[in-house]
């Protein structure tokens, strides 16, 4: 696999950023992709290690030593072939997973590991440049029906691989427009979307059928897809955002997260969005509230609209620096990270907690009251969170966005109605129960509805959704065929 010196010879390179200027002033794409020698050298530097700890890493097990190795000996459409066989989309994950692998990779217990992820994008990035990827087209039909709810990655996923098995399938989605949080919560700057639009082309010609603005549970009972399908696919994601109840609360300027950024990324992408609704960062003072990912793209929105400071504030301690290596390999370690977003401009702040939310005589909000707070263990080793006395201030802010995550699918409508007509079971988490193996897997309490990504495990990632939707994919077609030949 690569070069056996290789990792030897040749330092870890990346992908490079636009300065932080010139990029905040557009909402396009600003990263830098490696020449081809300097890819061929990266994939040369990943070692035999005879245990691949990266296929563990990456939830879709991507075969990742196997093309490094095509890479550095220059077959990139040997590559895109192996890359394809266990990810269908890489160019979402190339560019906006957080990479597991590399902190798997067993480079990375002495040296920094291999630049997977930038091999990963540039790989399928070639393949559709070279025009190697084309429709996968079933020879047979079987005739079975299958409906997807839901047209994130996990939805996606799903239809491409029933699609390519020859069932015919439709894709509903309440939005305008198809990819979930890939469309309009991860902003345009780190995920093009024309990239989304590139995968419809392709699915359409296997055979999914797209419905956009089909809200199931509301313009649609679900009972009505039960009656007119074989079985149906639930991949709503999880989209009950957590609130932050404090005194203040109702103040106008105060938002979820998501409604600032869908908002945004609609204008972005040419949908009207009128003036009273769209929520505007320009010539404010943005606190944004939550250390994730949903926190960093409200960072980079509100830069991109010329916002007078950004503030970000967590109620967990600093992470420190670096990982202990030897406690953490091969898991993702707990540690200091700075996104792409937070580079443009932001100050942060940890053990901050939210008291209250203070407003003016028009009922918008100015400023927020906030107390530090310190964590110990205590006696049984569970985390406490203790308030600092005398550490309360008031900071200055007239718009907060809250991105503290988001606690399970939302019940109202579909999930509901599956619960009062057929006795649909959620778990103590509030999402739709399924296991992942066996011979029950992916399949809800309800015969023939099935259920993948977030609206299945919660808040996550899009790797993991892209994996469940394959593996989902898999269950519905040995359920309705009685074998599958699907890959897992
Ligand atoms: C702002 C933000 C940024 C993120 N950034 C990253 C990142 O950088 N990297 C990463 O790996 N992950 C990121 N995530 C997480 C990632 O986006 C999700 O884990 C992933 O998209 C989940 O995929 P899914 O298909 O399960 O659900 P979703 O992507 O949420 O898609 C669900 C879709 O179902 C539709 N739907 C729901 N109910 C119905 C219904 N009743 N009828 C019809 N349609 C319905 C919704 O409109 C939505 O389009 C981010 C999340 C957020 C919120
Ligand atoms: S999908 Fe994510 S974890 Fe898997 S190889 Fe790509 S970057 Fe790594």
């Amino acid at each position: 696999m690569g070069k056996p010196t290789g990792f030897m010879e040749y330092a870890r390179r990346d992908r490079r950023y636009a300065p932080a200027a010139d990029r905040v002033v557009h909402y396009k794409e600003f990263v830098i992709s490696l020449s081809e020698s300097e890819l061929s050298e990266q994939g040369a530097r990943c070692m035999d290690c005879g245990i691949p700890f990266c296929h563990q890493g990456c939830p879709v097990n991507n075969i990742i030593p196997d093309w490094n190795d095509l890479v550095y000996r220059g077959d990139w459409q040997a590559a895109i072939e192996v890359l394809h066989s266990t990810n269908n989309f890489p160019e979402f994950t190339g560019r906006i997973c957080p990479a597991p692998c590399e902190a798997s990779c067993t480079l990375n217990l002495n040296d920094n590991p291999v630049t997977i992820k930038t091999i990963e994008c540039a790989i399928v990035d070639r393949g559709w440049e070279e025009g190697w990827i084309k429709p996968q087209v079933p020879e047979r039909r079987t005739g079975k029906r299958v409906a997807v709810v839901g047209s994130g990655p996990a939805g996606m996923a799903a239809a491409q691989q029933l699609a390519r098995a020859g069932h015919q399938v439709s894709l509903y989605e309440k939005a305008d427009r198809i990819g979930g949080l890939l469309r309009y919560g991860i902003p345009d700057f780190k995920l093009d979307k024309s990239l989304i639009d590139r995968r419809m082309a392709q699915m359409r010609t296997e055979g999914v059928e797209f419905h956009t603005n089909a809200h199931i549970g509301v313009d649609i009972p679900i009972g009505k897809l039960r009656e007119s399908y074989d079985a149906v696919v639930l991949a709503g994601g999880s989209e009950k955002p957590r609130d932050l109840p404090v005194p203040g609360r109702e103040l106008e300027g105060v938002h979820f997260a998501m409604d600032f950024l869908s908002r945004n990324s609609k204008r972005v992408q040419g949908s009207f969005v009128q003036d009273a609704d769209f929520i505007s960062a320009q010539g404010k003072h943005v606190l944004v509230i939550g250390g994730g990912d949903t926190g960093s793209d409200c960072i980079g929105t509100s830069n991109r609209h010329g916002a007078k400071s950004v503030t970000q504030v967590e109620i967990l301690d600093r992470p420190p620096e670096k990982e202990d290596k030897n406690l953490t390999w091969p898991n993702w370690p707990n540690k200091m990270r700075t996104s792409s977003s937070q580079e443009e401009g932001c100050e942060r702040i940890w053990n901050f907690a939210t008291k209250e939310f203070v407003g003016d005589d028009e009922g918008h909000v100015t400023a927020v009251r906030y107390a530090k707070v310190e964590w110990s263990k205590d006696a049984e080793g569970r985390w406490q969170m203790k308030e600092i006395p005398g550490s309360e201030g008031e900071m200055k802010a007239d718009l907060v966005l809250l991105a503290m995550g988001f606690v399970h699918p939302v019940h109202t409508g579909m999930i509901q109605q599956l619960q009062e007509e057929a006795g649909l079971e959620l778990d103590p988490r509030g999402n739709v129960k399924g296991v992942t193996e066996g011979d029950e897997a992916y399949h809800t309490s309800v015969e023939g509805i099935f259920c993948a990504g977030d609206m299945r495990r919660g808040q996550s990632l899009v790797v993991w959704a892209i994996r469940e939707g394959r593996q989902c994919a898999r269950a519905v077609d040995q359920w309705l065929m009685g074998q599958t030949d699907l890959p897992r």
